[in-house]
């Protein structure tokens, strides 16, 4: 059967890397959202705690309800409680301050030029007089850089307006005699971009990097933690001139043997029209068009590994490797190695 295999090494690696910038455990909160970027949520959980990490950052309900005492901090991105939680919630705008249930912990979102969430400077007054009146609990302010991986200086202006939001938010707090939160704005490739002991923010939210990879410019040690592999299904040999697939798009120009593999793209995978090559991981092409559950190469393996890399196949396909992680089907079986 068609697996994913989870390296604990790899992952373990990467967490230190990444510790070794924010300063310590403590400090990072280890993005799980979306099954843990596709590599699943249940078994990257365990792992996460073993290696020490206190803070974790969830999508929604659902899944932080799969955490169940793993961890001590668990922020939930967009959602709101159902009950009284002792979780973290960010509240994406001024009118989300409405909808959670007193003593409910915030974290506010400060929209420093993204404009996909969070308050503008101007709503601030309101929004910390909003969370005074219904008895919420301002645990800390947060903002998200939206070019930090890009080689450009508005990730400098952004950093700037952060850093201006940050003291205005503890200007307002002193006159209202309220204690100072904590602050957090990196990802991934921000955090990557700090220069040694410059990092100073009280949280990094480290995603994409904590699974091995930061896309754009960035140089790191970082290692894949996630490998995909197949099954073969069945094998056959074809003479010349035969083709293979849908729409016989693959025409051999050779006597060939070839096998079938239990992958398609029912499960995530990207789907090739066959127009345009693509290779398993030993460099092995895909022949023609990939089917729902299943795809043809050259061969007879008993398994083959599609990838232990997903950047040259984003690179490839023009997307990022958020993108081909983050839709491998939970139905694959996941194995940590
Ligand atoms: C997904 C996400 C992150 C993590 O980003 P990476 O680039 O994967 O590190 C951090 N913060 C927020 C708000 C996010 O949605």
């Amino acid at each position: 059967m068609a697996r994913i295999d989870l390296n604990f090494e790899a992952y373990k690696h990467n967490l230190n890397y990444l510790v070794n910038l924010a300063g310590n455990i403590e400090k990072l909160m280890v993005v799980f959202k979306d099954n843990a970027y596709g590599h699943g949520l249940l078994q990257m959980a365990p792992l996460a705690a073993a290696v020490g990490v206190k803070s974790v950052v969830v999508r929604n309900n659902s899944e932080a309800s799969l955490l169940d005492g793993l961890f001590e901090n668990i922020l939930i991105l967009a959602d709101y409680p159902n009950s009284i939680s002792s979780n973290s919630y960010a509240a994406n705008s001024l009118e989300a301050l409405q909808f959670f249930p007193k003593s409910t912990k915030i974290h506010l979102k400060l929209d420093t030029g993204m404009n996909r969430n969070g308050i503008k400077e101007d709503e601030l007054k309101k929004a910390l007089i909003c969370i005074q009146k219904n008895g919420l609990k301002l645990e800390a302010c947060f903002s998200h850089f939206y070019s930090a991986d890009e080689l450009s200086a508005d990730f400098y202006v952004q950093k700037e307006r952060y850093k201006n939001f940050k003291e205005l938010v503890k200007q307002e707090l002193k006159k209202l005699n309220l204690p100072t939160p904590y602050f957090h704005s990196c990802n991934s490739s921000a955090l990557l971009r700090q220069n040694e002991n410059m990092f100073d923010d009280d949280f990094a939210r480290v995603g994409v990097a904590t699974y091995g990879y930061c896309d754009g410019f960035i140089k790191h040690e970082l290692k894949p933690v996630l490998s995909l592999w197949a099954n073969k299904i069945s094998s056959r040999e074809i003479e010349q001139g035969e083709k293979v697939g849908y729409g016989g798009v693959f025409e051999s120009e050779k006597r060939l043997k070839i096998s079938t593999y239990d992958l398609g793209y029912a499960d995530g995978l990207f789907r090739s029209d066959g127009k345009k090559e693509l290779y398993l991981k030993d460099g092995k092409p895909f022949l023609g068009k990939t089917s729902m559950d299943s795809f043809m190469t050259i061969g007879d393996d008993e398994e083959v590994c599609l990838l232990e890399d997903a950047m040259p196949l984003a690179k490839h396909i023009n997307t990022i490797v958020y993108e081909i992680l983050v839709k491998l089907s939970p139905s694959i079986p996941r194995r940590v190695i």
